[in-house]
Parts: structure tokens; sequence; C-alpha cells
């Protein structure tokens, strides 16, 4: 029960804050997903803009590809408590005039993610979902680029899991590492099953 009513109110701190708010060029808008029975924790950049407009995470392509990875669909995605999702930053970062868009602030992670993970004891797998949350997880056990983290996946089981970004900028890098989909998807299909069985 303590611990219920803790994550219940590192959430409500999350989804009132505003410590972006002069750096934004919006209204900050926290979107994060998490329960006391989350077991699989997927940890992505920060949302775009159409996940800001929903305040849900992954209403967006990206989550139809991750989704496909994972083997569940829309309605299991979401409507299975033991799945949660808490990017590095909650709140959409801006789009980049230069193309995409700004990288997550880290003061994110820095005010929130060890006080959310601590309220999560039944976490088993987190899928580290790009660089950002790569780095911040792994540190020096990082290597040089995000495709030789996701090539060395194995290293990092059972309970963290690097990937790439499932966004369509990436499909590229899928087709040359296709690899990534031979090996690295139907272990997280396996994983993803077994967890939710
Ligand atoms: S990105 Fe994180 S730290 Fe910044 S306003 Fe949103 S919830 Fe707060």
């Amino acid at each position: 029960m303590w611990a219920l009513v803790s994550l219940d109110a590192v959430l409500a701190d999350i989804r009132a804050c505003r410590a972006c708010a002069d750096q934004l060029p919006h209204e900050p808008r926290p979107v994060v997903r998490v329960f006391p029975e989350t077991q699989l924790l997927i940890c992505g950049q920060a949302p775009g803009n159409r996940v800001h407009q929903s305040g849900i995470p992954f209403t967006d392509p990206s989550g139809d590809r991750l989704r496909a990875w994972m083997g569940v669909d829309y309605d299991r995605f979401y409507g299975d408590r033991r799945l949660g999702v808490a990017a590095m930053a909650f709140c959409f970062p801006g789009t980049n005039p230069k193309g995409g868009d700004y990288p997550p602030p880290r003061r994110c992670a820095d005010l929130w993610r060890k006080p959310l993970l601590a309220q999560l004891p039944r976490m088993e797998l987190t899928l580290l979902v790009g660089s950002y949350a790569q780095a911040w997880a792994l540190g020096d056990r990082a290597k040089g680029t995000m495709t030789d983290t996701v090539a060395s996946w194995q290293e990092y089981l059972p309970h963290l899991l690097p990937m790439p970004h499932p966004s369509w900028r990436n499909t590229a890098w899928l087709k040359r590492n296709p690899w990534f989909e031979d090996e690295v998807v139907p272990y997280l299909r396996e994983r993803t099953r077994l967890i939710l069985k």
C-alpha cells in the first residue's frame, strides 16, 4: 500500500512539474504512464508533437512500429498495467528547424528518473530506446555509438535491452542493420510474451 501511495505521489509531482517552462516554446505537458504492476518499462527519448497533443505515449507511427516489434496490439499496449512508458524527458522538447525534435532536457532525468524508478518494485526489463536512454542507464557500459551498443545487446541482459528508436527516421538504419530485426526483435517479442503471459 505504501508503495502504491508513493508512486501516486511521484506521478502527481511529475504531472505538476513546470521546471522547463521558461525553456519550452509551449506549456509543459508531462506524459508518463506507469503503474505499481509495471514489469516492462519502455524508456524512449521524449514525446513528439503528436504525443504532446494526445497526452498518451506512443500514439504515433513510432508506437505502431514498437508494438509490432513487441508483438502486442494497441489494446494490450494500453490496457495491460505490466507495461509502462517513461521517457528520458516527459515533455515535448519542441521541433528543431534544422530537422527532428530537440533533445530531451537533461534536467528531467536528473529530477525524476530515480524517484520514479524507486517506486517500480516489480521491474524485470527496461527497453533503452535510443542513445539518450542508453547513455543514462548504461553509463560507461555504453559503446561509442548507438549501433555498437545495440549490437552488444546480450551484454546487458536480463534487465536492460538497448534498441534503436522505432521512428521512421531510423528506417535506413534498420535496412543497414538487418540483424536487429532478425535477432533482437524475436528476443524482445519472447520476453514480452513471457512477462505478459
Ligand atoms: S520535461 Fe520533465 S523536468 Fe521539464 S517540465 Fe517536463 S516533467 Fe518537468
